[in-house]
């Protein structure tokens, strides 16, 4: 397959100015980043990266660290995990509070905020110095010391976290929360301040495309089911209530951020990330979900 060639034409094709869409402008600190970029990077298990446009420049990875932090609390909670969260999609926005009363603090799942705060719980219980731990886990599985948090963002996403906040206090309410709210909510923002480029993240999100082992030292750090299990999570939840849309036009398991990026996977062939800062109403990449759609139909190749 010619991805190189595949990915000149999708550039050649679509570009930022015909999207409508806004940066998130509800954290101001991602508010300041120029909305009309675009890069995209996919690496294949046989080996060759593919990519184009601004796919070395760091962005906020944003909600696609709910995927990193669901890997470690499995690793660490293993199935009792679905004990606290459930494995459905929502149906409704990634912030949203309405389901969490009529389920008894019992998030959908580990990808919408309220699961990605249940999660954060979990490994502030079980991690020594939780953010400086789950920085390490991800360094490790993306091979590449120097992923960092952004301190500006998560500081501006901590200053008006409200629905966090408000989802947080309703959870505990309910007794899913067992540390303290603050401490937690603190372990959250840092997660999604996390900035990676395409390439960085392509490169860590092969480990889901390659049964759970690392492609270099060929280290298993999830097992094969833990793999399935959360590509599965990315199919039916990544996209919030767009993952219908998303399954429909891409057809691979995926995980979008509010900075713009959206990561996907082809099992066994390779991962791709595109990043493009400017959002649909549902708060995904719209020229992101364009580029991959193009990608599968191009490339004429879906988990479909
Ligand atoms: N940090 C963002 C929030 O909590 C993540 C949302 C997202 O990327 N969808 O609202």
């Amino acid at each position: 397959m010619d991805y190189q060639r595949i990915l000149a034409e999708i550039n050649s094709e679509i570009s930022p100015s015909q999207f409508n869409g806004k940066v998130a402008a509800y954290i101001p600190e991602l508010a300041n980043v120029p909305a009309d970029q675009f890069g995209m990077h996919i690496c294949c298990l046989q080996g060759g990266n593919y990519a184009i446009g601004a796919q070395t420049t760091p962005f906020s990875i944003q909600s696609i660290s709910k995927v990193f932090s669901l890997t470690l609390a499995l690793l660490y909670e293993g199935t009792a995990l679905w004990e606290r969260v459930d494995v459905e999609p929502s149906g409704d926005p990634f912030n949203s509070l309405v389901q969490l009363e009529y389920e008894n603090g019992i998030p959908r799942n580990p990808l919408i905020n309220a699961g990605a705060l249940v999660i954060s719980d979990i490994l502030v219980s079980h991690l020594k110095d939780p953010k400086k731990d789950y920085l390490a886990f991800i360094r490790k599985i993306a091979g590449n010391p120097d992923i960092d948090f952004n301190l500006k963002v998560a500081a501006s996403e901590k200053k008006w976290g409200y629905r966090n906040s408000a989802l947080i206090n309703l959870m505990k309410s309910f007794g899913n929360i067992k540390n303290d709210i603050e401490e937690v909510l603190d372990f959250y923002f840092h997660k999604c301040s996390i900035e990676m480029s395409c390439q960085a993240l392509a490169q860590t999100f092969l480990l889901y495309a390659n049964r759970g082992c690392l492609l270099d030292s060929h280290e298993k750090i999830l097992s094969p089911t833990q793999t399935k299990r959360i590509n599965a999570i990315m199919q039916t939840c990544g996209f919030y209530d767009e993952a219908g849309e998303f399954s429909f036009r891409v057809g691979l398991p995926g995980k979008s951020g509010v900075g713009g990026g959206i990561a996907a996977i082809h099992p066994g062939k390779y991962s791709v990330v595109v990043w493009s800062p400017k959002l649909n109403p549902k708060g995904n990449s719209s020229m992101g979900m364009a580029a991959l759609e193009l990608l599968t139909t191009k490339s004429g190749l879906s988990i479909f």
